[in-house]
C-alpha cells in the first residue's frame, strides 16, 4: 500500500541527491524572510551544495520564532499566505506558522501518504476527534483523510455520546484520538450500555498523537478496543501531524525524508550524533514556500533506528519519541522522564490508566509523589492485597527510575480527567 510509490521506495542514495537540491532550495527560500535575511544574509550564505553543508548553518529555536512574532518569518508576500496555525505560549508571544495554498496540499498529500500507509482507504468512514483550530492535529488529519478520499466526520473533542452515537450511526471505522482519551472510550461504551463487537463493528484502526505515549500504553489501547493503533508524530513548527508515522509493523516511525531533513544532535553540545544514538530531534522542512524552517530544535529526544522497514519503505524511522528535553524532571540529580514511570505503570496488572506525577521539596530533597488508580474491574483483593500492589509499584519504579517514589493507590476514576491534552506532571518545588 503506497501512497507515492516512488517517493516512499525512493533508493537512499537518490533520496539524498533529493535532499541536496530541496535543501539549497530551502536555504535561498528562507533567506527572503527577515529573520533569515538577517541570519543567514550576515553569513554571506547563498545556497547549499552537500548535505555537509547543513553542519554549518545555526539552528533555529522556538525563542527565534516567538522574538520575529509575528511576521519575521514569512518569505512570501501576505497575499500568497492562506492560512496560520499557532501554538499556545503560556509566556510571551506564541509562535505563528504561515502555509501557502502548496504548503496546506503538500501537508494534506503527507497525511494521506500515512494514512494510506496503514491501510486506511477511501472505503473509510474517519472520525476526527482532535481538536480543530490553532492546533494543528484537527485540520491537518482532515484534510489529509479528505485528500485520501474518506467519509470524515470532523467531530473534534468533546461530547463523549455523540462521539460515540456518530461512531455508531456511521459505521465509523478509522478513528483520530488522544491516547488519554482512547483509554476511556471503552468503559464511557460501558457506561452508555453499549458494546464494542455489537454495536462498533467496523471500528478498525486508531491513530494516536499530541502525547508522547509509551508502547504499554499504545498495547492497552489496542487491548481494549480491539483496534490497531498507530502512533503519529508531528508538530506545528513543521506542519503539524504528518512528519513521521507508524507502518504496519508498528515498530519505529518512517520520517519522511523527501520532506523534512533530520538530524540527531547532544542537545548539550549540539554536535552531530552517530546514527543510532539517542539525542534530540533537529528537522529541516524540504519544500515549504511560506516558511521554511532550518535546523529547527525539535526538543523531542529520540534515535533514528539502524537498519532497513520490511515495509519496503526507504525512508529511515525514529523510534517513539522518549520525552521532550524540556519535560525531564530532574530529581536530586537523577533524569526521570514522565514517560518512564508509564510505561511501568501500564505493565502492571490491577492497575488503571490515569495518574498523576508531583514532585516537592522535603527539607531540601526533592521528592517525586505519585497518585495511581486501581483499575477495579481487574482488581477485587483486599487492603493487604492493596498494600501489596502499593509496594510493588514502588519497587518496580525504584528500578527503572533508580528513584524512590512515594506511591499511593486511589480508586479508579477519581482522579481529574481533560478533555485536551492530558496534565500528569506537577512540579511543585517552586512554589
Ligand atoms: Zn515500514
Amino acid at each position: 500500500m503506497f501512497w507515492v510509490r516512488d517517493i516512499e521506495t525512493l533508493l537512499p542514495e537518490k533520496l539524498k541527491e533529493l535532499q541536496v537540491s530541496l535543501l539549497d532550495k530551502t536555504v535561498k527560500q528562507a533567506i527572503k524572510s527577515p529573520f533569515y535575511h538577517k541570519k543567514l544574509g550576515e553569513q554571506g550564505l547563498t545556497g547549499i551544495s552537500s548535505l555537509e553543508d547543513v553542519n554549518s548553518l545555526p539552528f533555529t529555536e522556538k525563542e527565534d520564532l516567538r522574538s520575529a512574532f509575528p511576521y519575521g518569518f514569512l518569505c512570501t508576500e501576505l497575499k500568497e499566505a492562506v492560512r496560520l496555525h499557532s501554538s499556545s505560549g503560556t509566556t510571551g508571544n506564541p509562535t505563528v506558522i504561515f502555509h501557502t495554498r502548496k504548503d496546506i496540499d503538500e501537508w494534506a498529500n503527507l497525511i494521506a501518504r500515512c494514512m494510506y500507509m496503514t491501510g486506511a482507504t477511501e472505503s473509510d468512514v474517519f472520525q476526527n476527534m482532535m481538536g480543530y483550530g490553532l492546533f494543528t492535529g484537527g485540520l491537518g488529519f482532515h484534510y489529509g483523510a479528505e485528500k485520501l478520499g474518506m467519509l470524515t466526520i470532523p467531530i473534534g473533542p468533546g461530547n463523549s455520546k455523540r462521539q460515540i452515537w456518530f461512531m455508531k450511526e456511521f459505521n465509523v471505522s478509522v478513528v483520530h484520538i488522544l491516547p488519554s482519551y482512547a483509554l476511556r472510550l471503552q468503559s464511557l461504551l460501558r457506561e452508555m450500555g453499549l458494546d464494542r463487537k455489537r454495536d462498533l463493528p467496523h471500528l478498525r484502526i486508531a491513530y494516536v498523537g499530541a502525547e508522547p505515549h509509551s508502547e504499554a500504553m499504545r498495547k492497552k489501547i489496542e487491548k481494549s478496543l480491539d483496534v490497531k493503533a498507530y502512533n503519529s508524530y508531528g508538530l506545528s513548527e513543521m506542519c503539524g501531524p504528518g512528519v513521521a508515522f507508524e507502518c504496519e509493523e508498528q515498530n519505529g516511525l518512517h520520517l519522511w525524508e523527501d520532506s523534512f531533513y533530520m538530524e540527531i544532535i547532544d542537545p548539550e553540545t549540539g554536535k552531530v550524533l552517530p546514527e543510532g544514538e539517542e539525542g534530540e530531534l533537529v528537522l529541516t522542512t524540504l519544500n515549504r514556500e511560506a516558511m521554511p524552517l532550518i535546523r529547527y530544535r525539535t526538543r523531542d529526544l529520540t534515535r533514528i533506528m539502524p537498519g532497513a522497514c520490511p515495509c519496503g519503505r526507504t525512508h529511515r524511522r525514529i523510534e517513539r519519541i522518549k520525552g521532550r528535553s524540556d519535560d525531564m524532571l530532574i530529581i536530586n540529580g537523577v533524569n526521570v522522564f514522565p514517560i518512564q514511570v508509564e510505561r511501568v505503570l501500564m505493565g502492571i496488572p490491577g492497575i488503571g490508566t490515569n495518574y498523576v506525577i508531583e514532585v516537592k521539596k522535603d527539607k531540601f530533597m526533592d521528592k517525586l509523589y505519585l497518585k495511581v488508580e486501581v483499575d477495579n474491574k481487574a482488581f477485587k483483593g483486599t487492603l493487604r492485597d492493596m498494600e501489596i500492589l502499593e509496594e510493588r509499584v514502588t519497587e518496580e519504579l525504584k528500578a527503572e527510575l533508580s528513584v524512590t517514589p512515594k506511591v499511593k493507590l486511589v480508586e479508579s476514576a477519581s482522579l481529574p480527567v481533560t478533555e485536551g491534552k492530558a496534565v500528569r506532571v506537577y512540579d511543585l518545588r517552586n512554589t
